[in-house]
């Protein structure tokens, strides 16, 4: 189990730590993932000096990520990024380890006030940096995005970004402006990027997807009007496919993958 907090509050209690160095996470090779022990990293780690950070509570050990600069050898771990790690770990301590990727991050892009210069300091009780000069806050940037399985009867719509490995079709995806709701972010995206219109919205779930901050937010659209005309640029090809005729399509652990595998259930179940 893992509460996400900013401060420990059990002084003394066990503690853990996630290494991070260069967007990567160590683990360990012998057993499944898991924040180290402090034992094992007293031993490893030849910077103790590094900076650490309270990133909530691990199965009762206080846990914190501690930021490296280098890739140290550790006996009996290697290290690993979010893009590897996918799948591989439980949805918990993905979700812990990709936290301590994104806490890192922050903790390098907010060193300074971005309106300022003055050098920031991190607020005692959230999750946040402040400038003292002009008393504003920097919390973790988060950029939520909308992401979306079209449905006709039968058939969905996937598309094929030049970025993705050869004849893999996915959710159509993009980010949310400012000043637009979820919704009208996703029938703008749909318009652009395929040219269609969609009717009935329908919320399926979230996920968080640390590459390096989004927060995807997915639904099921249905199809209302229009013929596919693909915008060339994010994306290539796009069509509809029968729910038993898929072509390559992302992995149940991304939230796209979860998207069309629900599609795929109501119409088997039919
Ligand atoms: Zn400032």
């Amino acid at each position: 189990m893992f509460i996400p907090g900013h401060a420990p509050e059990n002084e003394g209690q066990d503690k853990c730590y996630i290494p991070v160095s260069q967007g990567q996470v160590l683990c360990s090779d012998t057993e499944g993932w898991r924040p180290i022990t402090s034992n094992i990293w007293r031993f490893a780690n030849p910077q103790l000096d590094a900076t650490t950070h309270y990133i909530g509570c691990y199965f009762e050990q206080d846990c914190y990520v501690v930021l490296l600069d280098e890739l140290p050898d550790v006996h009996e771990h290697s290290w690993f990024n979010l893009y590897q790690l996918l799948g591989l770990l439980s949805e918990i301590d993905y979700e812990v380890a990709a936290r301590a990727v994104q806490i890192v991050n922050w903790e390098r892009d907010h060193q300074f006030c971005g309106r300022c210069g003055t050098p920031t300091q991190n607020h005692d009780k959230e999750l946040a940096k402040r400038c003292e000069p002009c008393d504003m806050l920097f919390y973790p940037r988060l950029s939520p995005c909308v992401i979306t399985v079209i449905t006709r009867g039968e058939e969905c719509l996937l598309a094929h970004n030049p970025a993705f490995p050869a004849r893999f079709f996915s959710a159509l995806a993009g980010f949310i402006e400012v000043g637009e709701t979820i919704e009208s972010a996703l029938r703008r995206e749909v318009a652009e990027e395929v040219g269609i219109k969609v009717g009935k919205l329908e919320y399926f779930g979230s996920q968080s997807w640390p590459f390096p901050g989004q927060l995807m937010i997915g639904f099921l659209a249905e199809y209302e009007s229009g013929d596919i005309v693909v915008d060339g640029v994010e994306i290539e090809e796009a069509d509809w496919f029968r729910f038993d005729e898929l072509p390559m399509i992302p992995p149940p652990s991304s939230l796209a993958g979860k998207l069309i595998r629900e599609f795929v259930k109501r119409n088997e179940g039919q």
